[in-house]
């Protein structure tokens, strides 16, 4: 023995002179069994590699690795041992580590939800992942013999081939796929997940499959998007319903304007001429509500359309078609601003519905009270915006109602002349032409509109 030993033991040679069991002692019971099984090979003149655990007298478990070489005599019997033994504790401990970080990771992809497969350059399955049972009711071993395509659904076969054939190409790049599986009980089943070639990996050596079942969710996006397909037509029919019955109603109304109007040219009975002043003011609040109808559907049916908007004008018409809504005697200063930087594009009959909504309303909730009633109406556009202002110094809005306004049918008074509508078009409007509204307004004091809309000649074309 040489001196070594104590290093690798912790007892001297003279300990082991000793004690000639002492070497035998030092081995943990439980790997006796290793040299007892090898020593059948030794007696056979094999040399042998045993590899056990022994405790070192300082109390630690070393593992080693002893080398033996028999030497025998003509009778074949054993009569020289040359042996060394080396400390491989160290060796052991990385080699368990290994052993345990790829029991972890094989444990992680065993339990992971999505199946996985390892396939080689030919399209031979190498590996299957246990959630293939999960998944499509085939075992790992049917799956590996059967072939990567068999389980797919006919008509997805073509476009499977057709990624694997991109995946191969294109080394270290995941690629998406979605396609159907026949279960080995003959349920289709969606299936969506990714493919990446690492055959260039040696770790990997394959290309790796990963998939899951997203049978519902796909049967969810389906009945979701006929039920939106639905919700679509019949929008559609009801805006068409909205519109041809609102128009329809429209002639009649003027008709008993025109008689109550042939009445009212031969009336003398002032009691007769006040009925028939009521009346018309029904009939024309009746118009004015199917107008604002109209106006809904119209923003809601027409596509977009890109016109070069003339301000001047078209402010013009609406304000003198509006002048009218003042009571008799009452005076109200309307003023009109307008700077044109460049031209300004958008859709002429909607910006016409903001402004008509915006003006008519300044002018039904002005002030009379006050001895100036006024609007200022003022318009700003460039190349890129046109910021478009209705100011009043009307009876105002209290700020709790500031959103609640461009709800539909709200109005702030019960008495309000107008339908509830005007704003809520409004918004749906502005918001069409992709604007935003801002409100400055206090109660008693009046209230300014902002309205902000992109200048569409760069946006649709
Ligand atoms: P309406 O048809 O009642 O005018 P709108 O949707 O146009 O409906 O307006 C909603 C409510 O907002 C109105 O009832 C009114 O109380 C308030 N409102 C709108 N514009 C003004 C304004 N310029 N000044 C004061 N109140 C306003």
């Amino acid at each position: 023995m040489s001196s070594a030993c104590e290093k690798v033991y912790g007892y001297t040679v003279e300990d082991f002179k000793q004690n000639a069991n002492l070497w035998f002692d030092l081995i943990l019971e439980e790997d006796r069994h290793v040299i007892a099984e090898n020593q059948v090979l030794l007696d056979q003149g094999k040399s042998i590699v045993n590899v056990y655990r022994i405790r070192h007298s300082n109390g630690d478990i070393r593992w080693m690795e002893s080398k033996l070489t028999p030497t025998m005599n003509a009778d074949g019997q054993i009569i020289r041992l040359d042996g060394f033994t080396s400390d491989i504790t160290q060796r052991k401990e990385a080699e368990d580590a290994l052993k345990n970080s790829e029991h972890k990771f094989r444990s992680l992809i065993e339990n992971a939800v999505d199946a996985i497969l390892v396939l080689d350059e030919k399209l031979q399955i190498n590996y299957a992942s246990n959630s293939v049972y999960r998944i499509t009711g085939y075992t790992a071993n049917e799956i590996m013999s059967r072939g990567a395509f068999s389980r797919l659904y006919e008509e997805d076969k073509l476009q499977a081939r057709e990624v694997l054939q991109k995946v191969l190409h294109a080394p270290g790049k995941t690629i998406e796929h979605s396609y159907r599986q026949v279960r080995k009980d003959g349920t289709v089943i969606w299936c969506e997940g990714a493919a990446i070639n690492l055959l260039h990996d040696e770790a990997v050596n394959g290309i790796v499959v990963n998939f899951r079942d997203v049978t519902l969710r796909k049967e969810y996006e389906d009945a979701l998007q006929q039920s939106n397909e639905e919700l679509k037509k019949s929008n559609n029919e009801l805006d068409r319903f909205v519109y041809s019955v609102s128009h329809d109603l429209r002639a009649p109304l003027s008709s008993i304007i025109g008689m109550v109007e042939l009445i009212e040219a031969d009336a003398s009975d002032e009691m007769l001429i006040g009925d028939l002043k009521l009346i018309k003011d029904s009939i024309n609040k009746l118009d004015g509500f199917i107008l604002d109808i109209l106006d809904y559907s119209r923003n809601s049916r027409m596509e977009l359309k890109q016109q070069e908007i003339h301000f001047p004008e078209l402010i013009n018409d609406i304000v003198s078609g509006l002048k009218y809504m003042a009571p008799e005697n009452r005076q109200i200063d309307i003023s009109v601003n307008i700077e044109a930087l460049a031209p300004f594009y958008s859709d002429e009959g909607r910006i016409s519905i903001i402004i008509n909504n915006l003006v008519s309303n300044a002018i039904r909730y002005s002030d009379y009270s006050k001895p100036d009633p006024s609007i200022q109406i003022s318009v700003v556009a460039d190349a890129e915006k046109a910021i478009l202002i209705v100011k009043d110094n009307g009876i105002g809005i209290s700020k709790e109602k500031h959103d609640k306004i461009f709800e539909i049918f709200y109005r702030v008074s019960k008495v309000s002349k107008g339908s509830g509508l005007g704003l809520y078009i409004l918004k749906e409007t502005v918001e069409k032409l992709r604007g935003t509204i801002q409100l400055h307004s206090e109660l008693n004091k009046g209230s300014e509109f902002i309205i902000e809309l992109p200048n569409l000649h760069k946006t649709i074309s």
